[in-house]
Order: structure tokens, then sequence, then C-alpha cells
């Protein structure tokens, strides 16, 4: 896949406020949060889109989801909640191509999304 700007984050040639970090995942606060608390969680290893996800790549997709949850319960705010979500190609909004779970809370969020 092409490379992208999580790319240079992961290689640490463009800086991020990075929040969390194992050997497989990343996590740094969106440039442009949308909540009070707004990281993207992304694998190490770029996946274009979930759709360009395959069987080798489920452990991987299960870290990240697991790190999601595992962060929003140490910041204290999982009892009160949160949102998670993977934009996927064009029509979800989708912008940078190197897979990313949005993790959203400090606010109600709604239902449905726009
Ligand atoms: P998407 O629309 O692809 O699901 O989400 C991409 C997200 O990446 C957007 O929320 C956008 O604000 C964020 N973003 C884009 N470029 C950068 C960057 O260089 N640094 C950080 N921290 N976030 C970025």
């Amino acid at each position: 896949m092409a490379d992208t700007i999580f790319g240079k984050i992961v290689r640490r040639e463009i800086p991020a406020d990075i929040v969390y970090e194992d050997d497989a995942v990343l996590a740094f606060r969106d440039l442009n949060p949308q909540a009070p608390v707004h990281v993207l969680f992304i694998p190490k290893r770029p996946i274009a889109t979930l759709d360009a996800a395959g069987p080798n790549d489920a452990a991987l997709l299960g870290q990240l989801l697991l790190a999601a949850a595992a962060y929003a319960r140490q910041q204290g705010f999982a009892e009160q909640g949160y949102r998670c979500v993977i934009n996927t190609n064009r029509d979800s909004g989708q912008t940078v191509y190197h897979l990313h779970v949005h993790l959203l809370a400090g606010r109600a969020m709604h239902w449905p999304p726009g």
C-alpha cells in the first residue's frame, strides 16, 4: 500500500502527541479533535482499510480494539462511555488510507452519526 502521514508518524518522521504504544499498536491524539477525547489507534504494520484486512490481520485488529478499550478504562471514561469508529473508503469519509480506530469520548454522542 502507499505510504501515508500515519506511516510517517510510526517512523517518527513527523511529530504526534503519542498516548500509547506497544509492539504492534500506536495511539496518538487526532489533530482535529471531534470530542474532548479523540485518539487514533493504528497498527504499526499498515493496512489501508478495513476492507483490505484479511484473516492474517485478525489478531492485529483485535489488538487495536483491546488497546482502545484498555486506554478508555485506564483514563477513567469507560463507564461513562465512548465510541470507536473505523471509517472505510470514500462514503465513510476516510481520508487517511492507513486503517485507524477513532476513539471518541468526553461528551454525549449522537445517533445516527452524520
Ligand atoms: P479518517 O477521516 O480517515 O477516518 O480520519 C483521519 C483522521 O486523521 C482525521 O480525524 C484527521 O483529523 C486526522 N489526521 C490527519 N492528519 C493528521 C496528522 O498529521 N496528525 C494527526 N495527529 N492526525 C491527523
